[in-house]
């Protein structure tokens, strides 16, 4: 697998990150999305993968989008000469110069950053107004864009204006929200013409009717399914980040012993277990309970008995397995979503607590 490999020093799990399926999946985003321009979600260390390799991996992309102005300028610091766009924006004067001068666009979602920009004179930067058709997050009400757009336009400093709205519910594609959010957004945009964007992963491949000229995949990129009910090899989706870990123990137990913490798991019959060197402090979850699959030996084992904070342990029966045998924890074999399930988590969450543990780049 041509992998970067990058994982903590200090640990003996090692994360390993396959830039080819990340630009596998930047094709797949484009074969769901032909007529679109794509802008990457790489914020929160690219969903853990580290920022610098996949922005290096995704140059096709047409942009980047970040959450906040610090990830934005240490891409223009580590050479990024792409456009970028933060998602949260600015939070006072000094982001936004800093935004302008190194020429990153912003969102605009609140009456506080609004008011900033009326103060501002500086270098121009690109704008893109937040609507919150639904989401009740961020954005301003549909029903005031008119007049925020003649503020906007009141601006010294603002370049070009763009319109951006974010689903709630896209993962489920026949949800009512979806349709409501998007004739939202389409009735200001007719009023005006600006560029738009409103599509995450979900909508990407569930929601053609919401592509408008920009699509916004996080998700997918990094090979994790964004739908309910549709797996990521299904959409033609590959994994990205592996998490691996070897066996450092084997272990035979007899009828009625137990494993680990609080003494969860307790075998009925004799048989064997590995330990392996992987357990929350690498972004394992904790709450993954007994029966996620774990991949040894060309076989998938069930996890026994609690998370520990470095090591787990899965039950073998009478699989062959060595102390120096690697488990793949999730990657090619087991998928990422397979296990953020049995969690009770999404894949998001895995991916970004795998990633700080291991201080991918
Ligand atoms: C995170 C995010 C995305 C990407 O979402 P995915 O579900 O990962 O595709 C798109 N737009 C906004 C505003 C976001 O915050």
């Amino acid at each position: 697998m041509p992998a970067t490999p990058a994982g903590s020093a200090t640990r003996l799990a090692q994360l390993s990150i396959d830039t080819a399926a990340l630009q596998h999946n930047l094709q797949r985003v484009k074969h769901f999305a032909p007529q679109s321009r794509v802008m990457a979600v790489i914020k929160a260390n690219a969903y853990g993968h580290g920022v610098i390799t996949a922005a290096r991996a995704l140059d096709e992309a047409d942009a980047f989008a970040l959450a906040m102005t610090a990830e934005a300028l240490q891409l223009r610091a580590a050479g990024f000469e792409q456009r970028l766009l933060v998602l949260q924006g600015f939070q006072n004067s000094d982001e936004l110069a800093q935004l302008a001068e190194h020429q990153i666009a912003t969102v605009v979602h609140h009456e506080s950053q609004l008011a900033l920009l009326e103060k501002y004179s500086g270098t121009k930067l690109d704008v893109w107004l937040k609507l919150d058709t639904g989401m009740h997050r961020l954005g301003f009400e549909p029903a005031l864009a008119p007049q925020m757009v003649t503020r906007l336009r009141a601006c010294s400093g603002v370049a070009q204006i763009r319109l951006i709205s974010h689903f709630a519910n896209a993962d489920v594609i026949d949800n009512n929200l979806n349709i409501s959010q998007i004739e939202s957004f389409i009735k200001v945009n007719n009023s005006f013409e600006f560029e738009a964007s409103m599509a995450n992963s979900s909508a990407v491949v569930g929601l053609p009717q919401s592509h408008f000229d920009w699509v916004r995949p996080g998700i997918m990129l990094y090979g994790s399914s964004p739908l309910v009910g549709r797996s990521a090899a299904e959409l033609g989706l590959k994994p990205v980040m592996t998490l691996q870990a070897p066996v450092i123990a084997v272990k035979q137990l007899r009828a009625g012993d137990s494993v680990g913490y609080g003494s969860l798991w307790t075998c009925n019959h004799d048989t064997r277990v590995a330990c392996i060197a992987a357990g929350y402090a690498d972004g394992y979850p904790r709450h993954a309970p007994s029966g996620t699959p774990v991949q040894l030996k060309g076989q998938r084992c069930g996890l026994v008995g609690r998370i520990s904070m470095d090591s787990l342990c899965v039950e073998l029966g009478d699989l062959d397995v060595a102390v120096g045998d690697i488990a793949e924890l999730w990657g090619q074999h087991i998928s990422v979503d397979e296990v953020a399930s049995c969690a009770g988590t999404i894949s998001y969450e895995l991916l970004c607590q795998a990633g700080n543990a291991a201080n991918l780049v």
